[in-house]
């Protein structure tokens, strides 16, 4: 057969030369394997991009697309409908926290971020409100990549080369490894950190600020999770200066921590929740803003019957093929309970797992939640900031594919995960971490 050529595609998010010397090539996947041409078989242990919640290759969710293209590929969705856009929202509202029972579609997580800032700016200009148009991010905050998310988004080469072209400001992050490594579940410390945004605030006036983005816990920032009661006080801040909260769930909602989306896990409510990814198990791109009926009251209160009232949205928004692979996707969320199968047993020896590798002598924290983990490393003064590629690399070659993000090992393995491949990962990384150098 002829060699691949690897010229043509300018891959996103990775060393194109480097990779292209000696392309890592998948061929197939099922449940929570990836397979190489040669046989070789790779435990996904990151679910794809945090994404493949329930495997890869589920038939059923494959057979809906197939129907569904069959029976409508597409139709417009502006000004005109399909059935099953409707049921699909009615039916993921069910999931979604009390009172955000409103759903705007788009194609990817980066287009529910700039969704979402644009609802923001419309709600705050409806209410009378128009000076507030800059919003507060995080620092190690990742909200995609357009122009709106790398501007609320705190991971500084996404940013740097583009400028920062909405208004925004940053927050703090909350990883202190200092104070809480070897964490289990929440961190003890930080809540304080929660009062940044009250100096931001106070630095540029509440009647600027439209709203407040975070993800739950940071995944591409490196699986942060928030301080104990560190959400309950953002919310509180917000309430107090009237600013909008929004929820970037792309990586944490459906399922990751343990319930359908981590608002629940951690009990704190947003105005708007972002998500993707999971949300149609990583078959066919969707992403979705769930919005509250406050803010779409408003926004449809403030326009003329018969106006269009949110000069927004996309060709694919609701793609009938979207929405059937999305539906197929809760069908097996529910029916094999992995909505909240993380916050069982399987959590619980996940965490046991990833611990038992603290007695390595260049591991010096772990992090974990639900079925979420990061194995921070402790790097060579000349690979500070890229070990966990390197770690990464040496993991794939063990047949585990892990994130190397900074200096840690980041994973979120399939929902489907059983105990004993959770100690194989484990098993594996053990050899690999304490080879690295
Ligand atoms: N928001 C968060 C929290 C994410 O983790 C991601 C992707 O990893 C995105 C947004 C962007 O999603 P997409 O790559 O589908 O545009």
């Amino acid at each position: 057969m002829s060699e691949l050529k690897t010229d043509a595609f300018w891959m996103p998010f990775t060393p194109n030369r480097t990779y292209k010397v000696a392309p890592r090539i998948v061929e197939r996947a099922e449940g929570i394997y990836l397979f190489e041409k040669s046989g070789r078989k790779i435990i996904d242990a990151t679910a794809g991009l945090w994404c493949s919640n329930a495997g890869h290759c589920r038939r059923e969710i494959a057979e809906a697309i197939h129907e569904q293209a069959l029976k409508l590929d597409y139709s417009s969705i502006f000004n005109f409908g399909h059935e099953l856009s409707f049921e699909y929202a009615e039916r993921l509202v069910q999931y979604t926290p009390d009172g955000l029972n409103r759903v705007f579609f788009g194609n990817s997580g980066s287009e529910a971020v700039e969704s979402a800032l644009k609802i923001a700016l419309q709600y705050q200009r409806a209410r009378g409100k128009g000076t507030r148009t800059m919003f507060i991010g995080r620092e190690k905050g990742y909200h995609g990549v357009n122009f709106g998310g790398i501007s609320v988004g705190g991971i500084a080469p996404n940013y740097q080369t583009f400028g920062q072209p909405v208004k925004a400001n940053h927050m703090r992050h909350t990883l202190d490894i200092a104070r809480n490594a070897f964490s289990k579940g929440l961190p003890e410390h930080g809540i304080e950190l929660a009062e940044d945004l009250e100096r931001l605030v106070a630095f540029h006036g509440a009647d600027q600020i439209a709203a407040v983005i975070v993800e739950p816990f940071a995944g591409a920032g490196g699986v942060v999770l928030p301080p104990k009661g560190y959400l309950q006080r953002l919310r509180e801040i917000c309430d107090k200066h009237d600013l909008l909260l929004i929820f970037d769930e792309v990586i944490s909602g459906w399922g990751r921590t343990g319930s359908p989306f981590a608002s629940q896990e951690f009990g704190v409510t947003p105005d708007m929740i972002t998500s993707a990814k999971g949300i149609t198990n990583a078959t066919v791109p969707l992403g979705a803003v769930f919005v509250s009926d406050k803010i779409y009251n408003t926004v449809m209160d403030a326009a003329v019957e018969g106006a269009v009232e949110f000069y927004h949205g996309y060709t694919y928004s609701a793609h009938p093929v979207a929405c059937a692979a999305g539906m197929a996707t809760l069908d097996i969320y529910e029916r094999e309970g992995l909505l909240t199968r993380a916050a069982g047993d399987i959590g619980k020896h996940w965490e046991s797992a990833l611990h038992s590798l603290a007695d390595l002598d260049n591991v010096i924290d772990v992090r974990n939640y639900g079925l979420v983990g990061a194995i921070e490393l402790r790097a060579p003064d000349n690979l500070k900031g890229r070990f966990g590629a390197k770690a990464s690399a040496l993991a794939w070659q063990a047949g585990v594919m892990a994130r190397g993000i900074g200096d840690a090992l980041c994973m979120s393995p399939p929902l489907i995960i059983e105990a004993h491949e959770i100690d194989d990962i484990v098993d594996k990384l053990r050899g690999v971490i304490s080879g690295l150098e």
